[in-house]
């Protein structure tokens, strides 16, 4: 029978954190001897013979939220170690328990986010008890995308080096291999100079970002011309993944262009590749990803 005992065993555990001054730790010293819980639901019906108080529902919500900005502290760590964003960019997530809000960090470089840092705003990108906290000026890209999207819960905004040249020249960025496959069939370029003339090239205002998840529909991902790139996916750890492949796939086509003409993947091993990249390759992906930005791995809710 499982016993009442607060909201403390419903915390989703995570291994033990990859502390930062040591990473070169083993994996092994990882394991953690009872099995994680990986499904937060699953906990809560174990409950059945229990009625939480209002306090302890107050918790397992605390609870929920705090794994979320978790999870969006390491989706910024691990975009700033991989190289996808330096001192700007930024990642969103989709609020776990209000669709019309969306969690984003203050103005801050990535590498520097802590949690205390992350800030509430509604889909048009007014802040929610921002404590006079900065926002970004870009952040109208995310509640657009939201706002168009509702399966999007993640949206990375990034200045991703390799992908810059694709967005200002003729050649077309595709998938070259199969980790690329990711970014889709096609990547759009928008460029803000079509509807909006001069401008400093940000995305300052709901028209802008409206504008741009337009342009890229129920695909993925755009670059953004003299810019660089914007990434609409299901989940922060999506949303990173494909980020991460962008500029890699950018890198790597690059690279082929300068020895010769480029066979890229057809449409039909691009679908296949889709089909094969879930949870398990991601995750698997998103550890070692953890490990080497210093973050803890946690269980996914
Ligand atoms: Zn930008």
């Amino acid at each position: 029978m499982t016993s009442c005992g607060g909201t403390g065993h419903l915390s989703t555990r995570v291994r033990e954190n990859c502390n930062s001054e040591e990473p070169n730790r083993s994996l092994a010293e990882f394991a953690d001897p009872a099995p994680l819980q990986p499904d937060y639901f699953g906990a809560l019906q174990g409950l059945a013979d229990c009625t939480p108080t209002a306090e302890q529902r107050k918790g397992m919500l605390m609870t929920k939220l705090d794994h979320v900005i978790e999870e969006l502290v390491t989706g910024n760590r691990i975009l700033a170690r991989e190289g996808v964003v330096d001192s700007f960019g930024h990642i969103s997530v989709r609020h776990p328990d209000n669709p019309q809000r969306y969690l984003l960090s203050r103005s801050r470089a990535p590498d520097c986010i802590e949690a205390s840092d992350i800030m509430e705003f509604t889909l048009d990108g007014m802040p929610v008890d921002g404590g006079g906290r900065p926002p970004y000026l870009e952040r109208f890209i995310h509640g657009a995308l939201y706002e168009a999207r509702p399966d999007v819960m993640s949206v990375v905004h990034n200045h991703s080096e390799s992908v810059i040249p694709f967005g200002v020249t003729d050649r077309a960025i595709k998938p070259i291999f199969h980790m690329g496959a990711s970014i889709g069939h096609e990547v759009p370029v928008w460029d803000s100079h079509d509807h909006f003339g001069d401008t400093a090239l940000l995305v300052e205002n709901m028209e802008m970002g409206r504008d741009l998840a337009k342009l890229i529909g129920a695909g993925a991902t755009a670059l953004m011309r003299g810019h660089g790139a914007t990434v609409a996916a299901k989940s922060i750890r999506q949303a990173v993944y494909v980020s991460i492949y962008l500029e890699v796939n950018a890198r790597l086509q690059k690279q082929a262009m300068d020895m010769g003409e480029v066979k890229f993947l057809t449409r039909g091993e691009i679908d296949k590749v889709a089909e094969r990249t879930g949870p398990y390759g991601i995750n698997r992906a998103w550890e070692n990803w953890c490990r080497r930005a210093g973050r803890p791995f946690q269980a996914e809710l």
